[in-house]
C-alpha cells in the first residue's frame, strides 16, 4: 500500500507557514514504514529539533482506480479516520528553498500515524466535519473539512491521473491552521466530531 498525502490545502495552514495558496494540490508520499498504527506510541526521531504535528482527515481507498473522473471519485471510499502527518519541520524549512524533495521531512518511520477507519456515514457530511486535536488536555488545532481548498474527490481525481490507487491506499487531505511541536511525554489525542479516534504518547 502507499500513503499519498496533499499539502498545503487548507488556506489559513498555508499563510501560517508562510506559502502561496497553491493553484493545483501539492501531492507528496510516504511508505509504508511510516505508518503508525493501534495508538502505539511516536518516538521523536534524532535527526530533528522540531518535529510538529499536523492533523488530518484521512481516506481509505477502497476500489482499485486510474484516471478516475472527479464525479465518480466518491465511488472509490466508504470509510474514512483521522491520521497525525509528523513533519520535521526544520528538515523541511532547509529542504524547501533547495527545492529538494521532502521524503526525509514527512516519510520517516513512524510519521504517518492513522486512526481505525469508520464508515463516512457514522459522522455525517464529509465536507462539513469538525476534527481537533489536543494535547495534554488542551486543544491545539481545530479543522473543518468545508475549508479544505482541493475537496476529496478533487484530490483523488488529480492523483489517479499519475498514481494507480489500489485498495488499502490512505490519503491524507491536508492541516488546518494550528500546528506546532510536539515534546517528550505529550499526550495526543485527536477527535472526529465527538468520536475520539486517535489517543497515544509521544516518546
Ligand atoms: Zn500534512
Amino acid at each position: 500500500m502507499k500513503i499519498i498525502a496533499v499539502g498545503m490545502n487548507y488556506s489559513e495552514h498555508v499563510k501560517e507557514l508562510n506559502n502561496i495558496i497553491p493553484s493545483e494540490p501539492v501531492i507528496f508520499m510516504k511508505p509504508d514504514s511510516a505508518l503508525l498504527k493501534n495508538n502505539k506510541p511516536f518516538y521523536i526521531p534524532n535527526f530533528s529539533n522540531e518535529i510538529h504535528y499536523e492533523t488530518e482527515l484521512i481516506v481509505r481507498i477502497d476500489k482499485l482506480g486510474k484516471n478516475i473522473s472527479e464525479k465518480f471519485a466518491s465511488r472509490y471510499y466508504t470509510t474514512i479516520g483521522l491520521g497525525i502527518d509528523f513533519t520535521a519541520r526544520d528538515l523541511q524549512r532547509t529542504l524547501r528553498p533547495l527545492g529538494n524533495p521532502w521524503e526525509i521531512c514527512k516519510a520517516f518511520d513512524g510519521s504517518a500515524v492513522v486512526s481505525e477507519f469508520y464508515p463516512i456515514k457514522d459522522f455525517g457530511e464529509l465536507q462539513n466535519l469538525n476534527f481537533h486535536l489536543e494535547i495534554d488536555g488542551r486543544i491545539v488545532q481545530k479543522g473543518n473539512t468545508s475549508d479544505m481548498i482541493f475537496n476529496i474527490n478533487q484530490i483523488i481525481a488529480y492523483v489517479s491521473r499519475f498514481f494507480t490507487l489500489k485498495i488499502g491506499d490512505i490519503i491524507f487531505t491536508g492541516t488546518p491552521v494550528g500546528v506546532g511541536k510536539v515534546d517528550v511525554n505529550n499526550h495526543l489525542e485527536a477527535y472526529l466530531e465527538n468520536k475520539k479516534l486517535l489517543d497515544f504518547i509521544v516518546k
